[in-house]
């Protein structure tokens, strides 16, 4: 069966499905996104996915396409159409099809609404026991990282930089030379006496649904989490790093600009939140 794709009210398949030039997502990245894990058919931690869905399209002002009720059939649908067991679905809200103008549209346009689902994603097992490795740059993004925005092109380079150096993530550094997150994963630290350390919410960094659920599971399982941003020096000089996200998990750092980070393996406070 063809990969099924879902775009403004139909279900196409994959390699007919298009979008109007004039949509302002594709004009101006003028859109927002979400990445929800779908395990044994279901969507994975819902509920805060399609909050943060309504803080970034609010924050932008753009409409929502359809009701959250309408949202869910539309991706339950999705799986069911692509059968998909296991892997993530993709959803882009854009502000909508005008003429092209930097300004919003004075006349009301509906937005739109873009569905795709993929089976790959989560990283390979060898990644999770060995762990990856990380590079930084200089933090060059906007001031509302907060928004999930389909404007990435910072963090589209990022990732290529990383690549491009055999490592897995790039790392945001800004003024301060503290860690703000990764491309496309949020930046943890463990510190003497078994303290893990993330950055607080804020404008400067995405507020993570791993990020969320992984404090409220330590809470519960009595693991020390401190909200304040550390520098790259304490990273290097941490015991252990990890890095969080949908597609990456809870993935163990060990190597941050070419230095070993603890022992040079997934250390034991990593591997328990994993567990
Ligand atoms: N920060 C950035 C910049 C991201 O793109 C992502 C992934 N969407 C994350 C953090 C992690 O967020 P989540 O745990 O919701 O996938």
């Amino acid at each position: 069966m063809s990969e099924i794709t879902y775009v403004n009210g139909r279900y196409i398949p994959t390699g007919e499905a298009s979008v109007n030039v004039e949509d302002r997502g594709y004009q101006f990245s003028d859109g927002v996104y979400e990445v929800i894990a779908v395990s044994d058919f279901r969507l994975v931690d819902f509920k805060p996915h399609l909050r943060r869905l309504g803080r970034s399209l609010s924050n932008l002002d753009i409409e929502w396409p359809c009701s959250e009720r309408v949202l869910k059939i539309v991706l339950t649908q999705l799986i069911k159409r692509n059968r998909l067991r296991n892997g993530i679905v993709y959803l882009q809200i854009t502000r909508g099809v005008a003429p092209r103008n930097h300004a919003f549209p004075i006349e009301k346009i509906r937005s739109s609404l873009v569905v795709t689902v993929s089976r790959s994603g989560r990283p390979s097992a060898e990644k999770f026991t060995e762990g990856v490795k990380v590079v930084t740059m200089p933090e060059n993004r906007w001031g509302r990282r907060d928004i999930k925005s389909v404007s990435l092109l910072p963090n589209v380079l990022a990732k290529q930089f990383a690549v491009q150096n055999g490592a897995f993530e790039t790392w945001f550094v800004d003024d301060e030379q503290t860690i703000t997150e990764g491309s496309s994963t949020n930046a943890w630290i463990v510190l003497a006496g078994q303290e893990v350390v993330t950055r607080p919410l804020g404008n400067d960094i995405l507020a993570g649904i791993t990020r969320m659920k992984l404090i409220e599971l330590a809470k519960a399982g009595d693991i020390r989490i401190t909200e304040r941003p550390f520098t790259l020096d304490e990273a290097i000089n941490a015991e252990e790093a990890f890095i969080t996200s949908t597609t990456s998990f809870v993935m163990p750092v060990v190597d941050i600009d070419g230095k070993q980070v603890g022992t040079g393996k997934p250390g034991s406070v990593t591997n328990n939140l994993l567990a």
